[in-house]
């Protein structure tokens, strides 16, 4: 009986050391040395008042939780607290949770606001922000140079950068980046661990077009770590009017699994950059004919993309792309096969995805000579005007490309000169599909106590008129 009192003695006094610290704006200085001074317990909470908390600087939080003693920095009221001017959180603790928090008209002191990271290589994990807003955070001397027409300074702003081992964004609403940079950037280690990360329940909603690459609102990875796994999850997350650039969510790593999410009007697509064996799945893109709304872009190895769908986009529902090179071995020369350019699509499976009304459905555009290889397209549905199945140079693409029971139907009745394709009488009634897709989506996306994240989730709801 005795060895078991040790440990429960220990928890006891966990809870003894717990206090919550309360800050009002006055007392932001103090606020800054308690975050900084590296003394936070296993449940602590640090409360903040209500008001606006400006320039709060540079801070770093490298204190370290428990799973269930997480340490918390919140709003006593929930949108209530707002911070602005420069600010650079760098967390590089573990189970701290941040939330409530609004960031409104903040930037970055270098390059992110908020960053799972303290020193160089120090990372945060286990970390959590939830239930936050950051609306219109630009850095004034980066963003409003920015000119109708002229194409943006070539700078970059991070919202928030994940590093560390399993962090989670969710129910946040973020909008209004103008600056160029990510909203959320994942960045791989160094070494083959994966992140883990789990990005679920925003809403992230408008950014206008920035003019220019660099400009992705989620990037998981980057072309240098792309042959690296980061296992990050973003799911259930709604994107309006989500600009930006022509990649919304762009992949630049391996066996990240992307679920669930509505791209709602939104100039951008899903992009499987570079990385391998990533998974696509259950994803809604609703276009409404908009120049440049998008599906779903391959090109790489090993993915999985089933039950998308993907309707009246402006620009391509599916896009698998010509590579330039084989997949990169560790023989590979770098030098002359550097990992920015495009690889061979390989070994994907595509099935029992829906493409309506979509502009085009791309089969191996692109420049470079390394067609599509093993890309198994099946239970597919297909339907528009006519037929917008395009496959560039057949003679070289066909033989990558296995179609088995696909489903068409093109208004103008024109038949399918390919096998694997069962045309129908009519279309089908995806309608109230399309309806309870959307409706699951919205359902807890945002920040439910700030009007815009309500407001964006109204938008798309009063099309359908979901109440
Ligand atoms: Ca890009």
């Amino acid at each position: 009986m005795k060895r078991f009192l040790f440990p429960l003695l220990c928890v006891t006094a966990f809870f003894v050391n717990a206090a919550d610290y309360y800050f009002t704006p006055a007392q932001q200085s103090a606020l800054v040395d308690k975050l900084n001074s590296g003394t936070l317990k296993p449940g602590d909470n640090i409360i903040m008042r209500d008001g606006t908390y400006n320039n709060l600087g540079t801070i770093t939080i490298n204190d370290r939780g428990t799973a269930t003693d997480t340490i918390k920095i919140r709003a006593e009221h929930p949108g209530k607290v707002i911070i602005s001017g420069e600010t650079e959180l760098k967390i590089s603790g573990s189970y701290i949770e941040l939330s409530g928090l609004l960031f409104n008209k903040a930037n970055a002191k270098d390059l992110c606001i908020i960053e799972l990271q303290g020193e160089e290589g120090k990372y945060g994990s286990n970390c959590r922000i939830t239930n936050c807003v950051m609306d219109d955070c630009n850095h004034p001397l980066r963003s409003e140079k920015a000119v109708k027409g002229v194409k943006p300074i070539t700078v970059s702003e991070y919202w928030i950068a994940l590093h560390g081992k399993n962090n989670r964004v969710d129910h946040c609403y973020f909008a209004n980046k103008r600056v160029g940079g990510l909203v959320v950037q994942v960045w791989l280690p160094d070494s083959d661990a994966v992140n883990n990360h789990l990005i679920d329940h925003n809403l992230f909603g408008f950014r206008q077009p920035y003019g220019g690459n660099g400009a992705e609102t989620i990037r998981i990875g980057n072309s240098w770590s792309s042959q690296s796994e980061s296992r990050t999850t973003v799911e259930d997350n709604v994107f309006l009017h989500c600009d930006g650039e022509n990649e919304i969510i762009s992949v630049k790593s391996g066996y990240n699994t992307v679920r669930g999410n509505l791209f709602f009007e939104s100039r951008g697509g899903l992009v499987c950059r570079h990385g391998h064996n990533n998974i696509l799945q259950s994803n809604t893109f609703i276009g409404q004919n908009l120049p440049g709304t998008a599906g779903i872009r391959l090109i790489n190895q090993g993915h999985t993309v089933y039950d998308n769908y993907c309707a009246r986009l402006g620009d391509f529902g599916l896009l698998v792309r010509m590579g330039v090179f084989e997949k990169p071995t560790p023989d590979t020369d770098l030098e002359k096969e550097p990992l920015t350019s495009y690889h061979r699509a390989e070994n994907i499976n595509i099935a029992n995805n829906s493409f309506i009304d979509c502009k085009v459905i791309d089969l191996g555009s692109g420049y470079g000579d390394k067609a599509p290889r093993n890309v198994r397209m099946a239970n597919n549905y297909f339907c528009n005007s006519g037929n917008n199945i395009r496959i560039t140079k057949p003679e070289t693409v066909m033989p990558g490309l296995n179609f088995i029971d696909n489903r068409y139907y093109w208004d103008d009745r024109s038949p399918m000169q390919i096998t694997g394709f069962i045309p129908l009488d009519r279309r089908e009634d995806t309608f109230s599909a399309e309806r309870q897709l959307v409706l699951k989506a919205v359902q807890e996306a945002g920040a439910q106590w700030y009007t815009p994240s309500n407001d964006n989730l109204k938008y798309i709801t009063d099309k359908y008129n979901i109440k």
